[in-house]
């Protein structure tokens, strides 16, 4: 198979307005003819679903909460990045092309990313122009904030609930179609197959959440809108709901997944503190734009704190090693992801670790406090303090925060081209859920970005070329491929429910998060990636021997919904360790401890490992077969990222 990413000629700068002309149209009097399923109304879904909609095509839309407004992307707090320069501080869609490649340490596509930034300056005027309320400064402008990567401010933010602002734009745009007709939305509806008829995606399983009813739905096209992967973790910043079964089952259908490995570990978490807990949560990185990082320079000093001796509002200045300022000095505090992650567990491993595990660094707000004043500080992160405050009892305010990397987003996902097509035609990856612009390391503030521009720039052209290949003929529901589909899955499902061992679902996972963590977490290697191979495989067969699902299939039963997802995360974990191991490099979120540079950073092998790994399914229990795309860099020249 070799993977075409369909990106068009010409310079990069011109490409997709060009592409944007070469790309068939659909009479805007046929488009009523057509029926589009988009699974997930999160950013991406929301986005997509509503500017189809109001093209003129039927939607279908599908999610498992009760309403689009509690998709996961509601979480997100920090900001969205865009190049509209209102600082007049430098930045430029160039200047966010180039972060954003050289963040993804060089695995991302030059087109894709040049795409983005483009676009970008749309996705502001659009949510404005919806009513989300971003920021303001004192002359009207919408105000900017930084986030790591970048020595400009970009990031769009209304205060530290930027994904909830702009999930209610989505929203009501979403709300408004609904109202008119043109979305039927299907909610606490589950999403279990993709129905292949003749190499091409006609539709979608479902089963009801309420009533365990599986249906079949039928479309000129499907949009798979839903999510991203990190829950494989068991402790991730994600939503507890948040899993791979939509995107996994499409890829038991053919469709290729990319770079599993890819996991972005986010710096600022607040800290694991026992086996109690469900998830992690995440402190938004806008607060490295004030808070400064820190460990005590001595193992000493660390195990006075450790054991409460002393605290940290008592450790002299010149005790404290701002090691992010030291070993970074341009960009500081500021660091990518990756590198912040890297170098707080470096802290750790060198037995400076903090808190009662000693597990934990500081983010000490103290001088902001001191330079800004206390009501100044408030205003710009209270809630993410008030936050912190409730789930520690420990007041950011007079001591500085505890925190540690946590599992937080996947750059992986299923392969798409620049059309944001799965190899398999008709079916379509947004957001998250697809592999495309991040590379192995996703800046922050680019996952709204990303999801938004797919929803709202480019799917509403990208898919117009492919409807008009097919035509507006009515898909054939009685074609043997959906009788078949559906059947498929009430026998899985009847094979789920049949389980009645004694381990819970929960443990399995719980379990798989743990081998994934050590062997497949910050810092991997041959030997680890290949007992973890063993360990899950394991795991995995233990599951379908020994574990219970609770209930029947017609009722509402979250033992049954959280098997399917876990047993699906069973899968993908294994894959996630095959790709690791493949990878005999480091690139951003992926660290290889036998590829690094002398002074401990990601040490790249561009000339083995310049391309995306994207991996075909070829039964159960049997290895993928992995395909190669080359990414060729025309403008961005490839070097060791420097951020010193
Ligand atoms: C705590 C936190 C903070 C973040 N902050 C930021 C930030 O400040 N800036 C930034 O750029 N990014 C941030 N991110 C990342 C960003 O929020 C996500 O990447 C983004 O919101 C994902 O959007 P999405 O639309 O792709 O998916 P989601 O919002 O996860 O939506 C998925 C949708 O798919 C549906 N779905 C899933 N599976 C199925 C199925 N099988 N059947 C039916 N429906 C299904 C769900 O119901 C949901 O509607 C943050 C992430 C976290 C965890």
């Amino acid at each position: 198979m070799s993977l075409n990413a369909k990106i068009p000629q010409g310079p990069l700068a011109e490409k997709w307005n060009k592409h944007k002309f070469d790309l068939k149209l659909v009479n805007p009097a046929n488009k009523r003819k057509y029926d589009i399923i988009v699974v997930g109304t999160g950013l991406a879904g929301a986005s997509a679903a509503a500017s189809l909609a109001e093209l003129g095509y039927n939607v279908k839309a599908f999610c498992f909460q009760d309403s689009p407004r509690r998709a996961h992307s509601i979480a997100a707090q920090g900001g969205i990045n865009a190049a509209k320069n209102y600082q007049n501080d430098g930045d430029s869609v160039y200047r966010l092309f180039y972060d954003t490649i050289k963040g993804g340490d060089y695995r991302a596509r030059e087109a894709n990313v040049y795409r983005l930034a483009e676009v970008s300056v749309n996705i502001i005027d659009q949510c404005v122009a919806q009513g989300v309320p971003f920021a303001r400064e004192y002359g009207g402008l919408l105000d900017n904030r930084s986030f790591g990567g970048a020595q400009v401010s970009r990031t769009f933010y209304a205060r530290g609930q930027t994904g909830q602002q702009l999930l209610l734009g989505a929203y009501s745009a979403l709300n408004r179609q609904i109202h008119k007709g043109k979305v039927k939305m299907y909610t606490r509806t589950e999403m279990l197959d993709v129905v292949v008829v003749d190499g091409q995606a006609k539709g979608i399983i479902t089963r009801s959440l309420i009533t365990g009813e599986i249906d079949t739905h039928s479309g000129h096209a499907v949009l798979l809108c839903t999510g991203g992967y990190g829950n494989v973790f068991y402790l991730s910043t994600n939503a507890a709901g948040s899993n791979v079964t939509a995107a996994w089952r499409a890829h038991k259908r053919g469709a290729l997944f990319a770079n599993p490995c890819y996991t972005q570990i986010h710096p600022t978490c607040i800290p694991v503190t026992g086996d109690h807990q469900s998830k992690l949560t995440l402190m938004s990185e806008s607060l490295r734009n004030d808070g400064r990082v820190w460990a005590p320079k001595t193992v000493e000093t660390a195990e006075k704190l450790r054991k409460a001796q002393l605290k940290a509002s008592d450790i002299k200045e010149e005790d404290r090693d701002y090691f992010l300022e030291r070993k970074y000095p341009s960009f500081g505090n500021l660091v990518p992801r990756d590198v912040a992650s890297r170098n707080a567990k470096e802290m750790v491993d060198d037995n400076r670790g903090v808190g009662g595990s000693g597990i934990a660094v500081f983010l000490d707000f103290a001088d902001a406090i001191k330079r800004l004043g206390k009501d100044a500080v408030a205003a710009k992160y209270g809630n993410l303090f008030d936050m912190y405050y409730q789930i520690t009892d420990e007041d950011p305010y007079t001591q500085p925060m505890r925190i540690y990397p946590a599992v937080h987003y996947t750059m992986g996902g299923l392969w798409v081209d620049y059309n944001l097509s799965t190899n398999v035609p008709g079916l379509y990856a947004l957001g998250e859920c697809n592999f495309s612009d991040h590379g192995a390391n996703r800046l922050g503030a680019s996952a709204l970005m990303q999801g938004l521009a797919d929803g709202y720039f480019v799917i509403p052209y990208t898919l117009g070329d492919y409807l008009a290949s097919i035509g507006p003929k009515p898909v054939d529901v009685n074609h043997p491929a959906f009788a078949k589909t559906k059947q498929d899955v009430v026998d899985y499902i009847a094979k789920l429910v049949a389980l009645k061992g004694t381990k819970t679902v929960n443990e399995y996972h719980r379990e798989l998060g743990l081998i994934m963590w050590e062997y497949c977490g910050m810092a991997r290697t041959a030997e680890g990636l290949t007992k973890a191979k063993g360990l899950i495989q394991a795991l995995r067969a233990d599951f379908w021997k020994n574990a219970i699902v609770m209930g029947e299939n017609e009722e509402v039963n979250a033992s049954l919904e959280r098997a399917g997802r876990v047993a699906d995360f069973l899968e993908l974990g294994e894959l996630m360790v095959d790709d690791a191991l493949m990878r005999n490099e480091s690139c951003g979120g992926h660290f290889r401890l036998e590829s690094q540079t002398p002074e401990g950073e990601a040490l790249r092998d561009d000339e083995h490992f310049a391309f995306v790994g994207a991996w075909e399914f070829k039964g159960e229990n049997q290895p993928e077969t992995l395909h190669k795309e080359a990414l060729d860099f025309e403008y961005v020249h490839l070097t060791q990222r420097n951020y010193k």
